[in-house]
This record gives structure tokens, sequence and C-alpha cells, in this order.
């Protein structure tokens, strides 16, 4: 799978390193199949430990989604707190909380040490679109303080809202000064650099094609050779097509699409505080300006269309949506990914054979997870198995449908939640 159109973070993200592809056979303790945060990451930490890992992805490092996101760290899990507590209860929700919480200090603390410069910009807004939302903005922001001891969240009414984001189109929301937002792409091509730098062997432009264990081993086939190993890890996320069937049947690919607009211009009234922002739809808004003052806004729906026209107009229409005044600015770059999601949008962490492990599906909050969950991984083969445990024991069922009905069934389903946004 290709994700679609050329980023304004490959326009920006200076010298990208080129890896050789992987030719012939070799042997290692762990194979990673995918080279976007979580198979970069683990990586990184297995070499560090001194485990001997080969990594290989079908194409460059973080063509994936890792390279084209929002950058958006946020906070927590996909799901609230206190949703997750409705189902979990309070003590594993909150250890989930509590690895999110270390997942974002982890990131900022791996860049800082290997002297990655990833652009971070503080803040984050997420904001009611209707009226109806507004309560749970505002019960949420007390719900951090007093039930999770979490100080930065603080609700903001209507008024503040329209000053925050420079539109009048929200009813409310919530800022988060404990999160920011990040250039992901940079993040890639730095961990790269220190995962080559530790000692793993890393390679590009090197599909898997397939899987199998034999005489007790696992053996990662590519096209012109194979890799031997004691364990390995499917990274391949959203874009893991039918190399293995397991994680196929709980992740879906679903495309998202962002567009990057010219300058706006120092006296812009949008996002004045440099906040990333998201919103209540179910078919969420994302958006946030980069450093040079360009709004990059996405918006996540199916489209059919994968030209960089095509994706332009869509994204313009929808920036015209919350920013009226937008509605002929210049769309400069427009580029798609695929986001894993599972259905129940928790992350997908299992054990899919003996010895191979698949993480994804961190359904559109997987800048700081997936990064954290290729060190847990790493730290699983190293010993501690605790924390890893507490993703891969987190319910997460197949979806319905199989691979040939999954896809139309998701695509009704999200156009009834797309319905639903507009009422
Ligand atoms: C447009 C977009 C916006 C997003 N915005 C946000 C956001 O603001 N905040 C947030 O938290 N999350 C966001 N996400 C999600 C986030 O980007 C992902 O959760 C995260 O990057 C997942 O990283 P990963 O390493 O698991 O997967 P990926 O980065 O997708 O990496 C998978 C890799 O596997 C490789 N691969 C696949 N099959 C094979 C094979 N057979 N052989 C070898 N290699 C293979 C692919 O080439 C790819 O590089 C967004 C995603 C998209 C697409």
């Amino acid at each position: 799978m290709i994700s679609p159109g050329h980023s304004w973070y490959e326009a920006t993200a200076g010298k990208r390193p080129q890896y050789p592809a992987l030719d012939g056979d070799t042997r290692c303790d762990v194979v990673i199949v995918g080279g976007g945060f979580t198979g970069l990451s683990a990586a990184v930490h297995l070499a560090k430990a001194g485990v001997d890992a080969v990594l290989i992805d079908a194409n460059r490092f973080g063509d994936g989604a890792s390279g084209r996101n929002g950058g958006q760290m946020g906070t927590g899990q996909r799901a609230w707190p206190e949703e997750l507590e409705a189902e979990l209860g309070f003590e594993r929700s909150r250890a989930l909380f509590d690895l999110a919480e270390e997942a974002k200090a982890h990131l900022l603390e791996f860049a800082e040490t290997n002297k990655i410069e990833i652009d971070y910009q503080a803040g984050q807004i997420s904001a009611a679109h209707k009226q109806r939302y507004v309560r749970d903005y505002r019960a949420h922001a007390d719900i951090m303080a007093e039930r999770y001891g979490y100080p930065h969240i603080r609700f903001m009414e209507r008024d503040e809202t329209a000053a925050a984001l420079g539109t009048d189109r929200y009813f409310g929301a919530v800022r988060d000064t404990g999160t920011g937002h990040i250039h992901p792409l940079k993040l890639v091509i730095g961990t790269a650099k220190a995962a080559k730098k530790a000692g793993a062997r890393i390679h590009e432009m090197t599909p898997a094609v397939a899987i199998r264990r034999a005489s007790g081993k696992i053996v990662v086939e590519t096209a012109t050779g194979s890799i031997t190993a004691d364990r390995a890890l499917l990274a391949t996320n959203a874009y893991g097509g039918g190399l293995e069937p397991v994680s196929a049947a709980h992740i879906m690919p679903i495309g998202s699409f962002i567009g990057a607009t010219a300058p706006l211009g120092k006296d812009s009234p949008v996002i004045p505080g440099g906040e990333a922002v998201d919103d209540s739809r179910f078919v969420v808004r994302y958006f946030r300006k980069s450093k040079d003052g360009r709004l990059l806004f996405g918006g996540r729906e199916i489209y059919a269309v994968t030209d960089p026209k095509g994706m332009a107009d869509q994204i313009r229409r929808q920036i015209a949506e919350v920013y009226p005044g937008l509605s002929d600015v210049e769309i400069t770059h427009a580029w798609g990914g695929y986001v894993g999601i599972t259905l129940p949008r928790k992350p997908f962490v299992r054990e899919v054979m003996p010895g191979v492990i698949s993480a994804g599906g961190y359904s559109g909050h997987g800048v700081m997870l997936s990064n954290f969950t290729g060190k847990l991984f790493a730290e699983s083969v190293t010993g501690n198995r605790d924390r890893l445990k507490l993703l891969r024991e987190l319910k997460v069922p197949a979806f319905p449908g199989g691979s040939w009905l999954r896809q139309p069934l998701l695509f009704l389903a999200l156009n009834w939640y797309a319905l639903r946004d507009r009422i």
C-alpha cells in the first residue's frame, strides 16, 4: 500500500538518509517488519540493550503513517480515562493513563537525548462542534484534575474558545497545556539514525512477502532472501495487507488526509497560541499551525480520491467549514496516509503466532503510543514483560465480516457517523 501525495513534512525534513535494501539470507535475534515509529523505536531499544535486531521496511522509513500524520501527541489513550474506567474499572484505566503519560515523557526525552529536533510546540485544544458535547468536555476537565491528578486541562467557555481558535464555530473546548505537537518525519529520521548508531541492521525497500515458523525459528521471507530469528515484531500496522491474517482481521486501514496552506501571515487570527486542535466529530478534524505559520489541516474520511488536486479541494472545503475566511486559501501540499484502527479504538498488541508479536491499531493516537509500544516490546524481549502485558490484555475483537465484507461495512458505518456529526 502506498501513501498518496507529497507531504509538507517531506519538503521540510532536511536530509533524509537512504538505507540499503536487504539482499540474501541473514540471521538475528529479533526481526522487525515495518519501519514506522513502532518498529524503529523497538530497533533502537533492542540494539541499545545488545540484542541483534534486523528491521526491514517495504518503502522508505516513515512512508507509512509515522512520517505523514497530524503530529498531535494528545494525552492518555484514544478513549478518555472516564470512558475506559466505565469498561475496565479505575485501576486499569489509571494504569493505562499512567502508561500514556510515560509515553509522552519518553518521546520528548528520547528526542532530547538523541539530539533530534522535532519542532515541538506546546498545547492541545479539543473543541466541541455541537452544543451537546460541551457538558462532557466540562466534566472531562474536572475528572482529569480530581480523579487522575492531571492538572493541565482546563475548560474554556465559548468566547474563550473562539479567541483561542480564531473561529466561532465551536461551542466550548478544553485546553491541555501538558502536551503538544511535533514534526513527525523529523522524529522518524532521527529514530532511524539512532537505531543504526546503536547497531541495529536497518533496511528500506525490502518488503516481507511471508512469515512462517521453521525448525523452532521464525523465518521472514523477502523477494530476494530471508531473515531467520528467534522472535519477531510485526509493526506493519495499517499497511500490513495480507502478510499476517490475524493482524489483518483486527486492524483496519482508514485513509486520512492533510493539507498544508501557504503561510497565513503574522496577523492571522488562527490559533494564536500555537496549540494543536482536534474536535468532537467522529470523523475528527485535526489542525495546527506549523512553525512557519501554515495551517496543517486534516480530516479523516475514506475518499476515493488520491490525486493531489482532488485531495486539496476536499481539504479546502473542510477548512472553510471551520474557517470561512480561508475558503480560497492556497493549499501548497496535500497528502494522505492510512490510520490503523481497531473496533474498540484500543491498541492491538498480540502474539499472533509463537514468538511473533503484532503491534498496531492505535486508532489515530499513535504518535506517542506507537513509539512507546516499540520500547515496551524491546523491554519484553530483554526481561520485563509486565508493561507490554497491560496492552496485550486489552480486549480487541476482530472486525466482523472477514476481509471481504469489513471494508464495505466500515464504509457504511463511517458514513452514518459522518451524517451524525452534521446533525
Ligand atoms: C494522516 C494521518 C494523520 C494522523 N494523525 C495523528 C495524530 O495527529 N496523532 C496521533 O497520535 N496519531 C496520528 N495518526 C496515527 C499515527 O501516525 C500512527 O498511529 C503511527 O504512526 C503508527 O506507527 P506504526 O509504526 O505502527 O505504523 P506505520 O508508520 O504505518 O509503519 C508501518 C510500516 O510497515 C511497513 N510495511 C508494511 N507492510 C510491510 C511488509 N510486508 N514488509 C515490510 N514493511 C512493511 C510500511 O511500509 C510502513 O512503513 C495519523 C495517521 C495518519 C495516516
